[in-house]
């Protein structure tokens, strides 16, 4: 359908959700390995909702957040260079739209820190999917007609866990409980010790685990937050069904698409591997830090 609209390149945003876990991943290792020099717990920064919201109501907490930037930025950072080098495109004609379940990626992508790849905005335009659903009516195009087709390469490999980024808990969630308005778990890792993970979505449950964290009444190592009730699946920018909630049925679509997925581990994305070795060396590398990666306390956000 996007063919037919007119795009030139289409990939798949699963792709830089791995290289985000790449990155986080080891970002995290390293905190944790050297915990004195660092603000506990580290919190996800892929949702720009959660982050403004923490910016601009508990900004103590700033520096707490990891510096990896989400998957849409990823992307646009790497289609302008990366992929621009690779093809023999001027990066200043390349134009990235990027199809999201989000309105607070709208914002995100103005954001003046997020021009790491060649000067211009790494993103041009967000579209939400309710605004791509009426592009696509617009056209006349029904998808559900039409043929499926893979992703362009080299950015349009994803994984299963990728796929969940889109849900709230992400990899861990089989592993937490709880009666709290989030969900926690430890983990025992072998020559590491205990890891205290807790995983919250939409803002009232954040509010109650940020206050909880603030007097001292819960200790975590990691927490990862999502700003729409259920995650991405339930994002303000989705499609809206008069009287029907489809966050959690797209949860579940998302965990089948993981479970059924070819390769289910970020690392093991032979595209992912590619990049890392053509083009950004290691995670956290020079590259990385320059292309991926940013800094939350270049900006400011005004509370209402
Ligand atoms: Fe956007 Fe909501 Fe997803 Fe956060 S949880 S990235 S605000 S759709």
């Amino acid at each position: 359908a996007l063919r037919q609209i007119g795009f030139d390149y289409i990939f798949d945003t699963n792709f830089t959700a791995d290289l985000t876990i790449m990155e986080e991943g080891s970002e995290f290792v390293e905190r944790f390995t050297h915990r004195d020099q660092y603000s506990w717990p580290m919190f996800t920064s892929c949702c720009p909702g959660w982050v403004r919201f923490l910016k601009s109501q508990y900004p103590q907490y700033t520096a707490n957040l990891s510096t990896a930037k989400s998957p849409q930025q990823m992307f646009g950072a790497v289609a302008k260079s990366y992929f621009a080098e690779k093809m023999g495109l001027d990066p200043h004609k390349v134009f990235v739209v990027s199809l999201m379940p989000c309105t607070a990626k709208k914002a995100e992508c103005e954001l003046p820190t997020m021009k790491d790849a060649c000067g211009d905005p790494d993103v041009d335009v967000v579209l939400t999917t309710r605004e791509m659903c009426r592009l696509f009516r617009s056209d006349c195009i029904r998808p559900a007609s039409l043929k499926s087709e893979e992703f362009d390469s080299p950015l349009g490999t994803g994984t299963g866990a990728a796929v969940i980024f889109g849900s709230t808990g992400g990899v861990m969630d089989a592993a937490l409980r709880g009666d709290k308005p989030w969900k926690e778990a430890i983990f025992h890792v072998p020559g590491i010790g205990s890891l205290r993970v807790a995983v919250v979505s939409g803002l009232g449950n954040t509010r109650a685990l940020m206050d909880a964290l603030a007097k001292g009444d819960v200790q975590y190592d990691f927490v990862e937050v999502m700003a729409c009730p259920g995650g991405c699946a339930g994002g303000g920018g989705q499609p809206i069904h008069e009287g029907t909630e489809y966050a959690s049925y797209r949860g579940d679509q998302l965990w089948n698409l993981d479970a059924n997925a070819a390769i289910r581990f970020s690392h093991e994305n032979p595209e992912i591997q590619t990049l890392y070795q053509e083009y950004l060396g290691a995670p956290l590398g020079e590259k990385s830090h320059h292309l991926l990666h940013t800094d939350h306390n270049a900006w400011q956000a005004h509370p209402k």
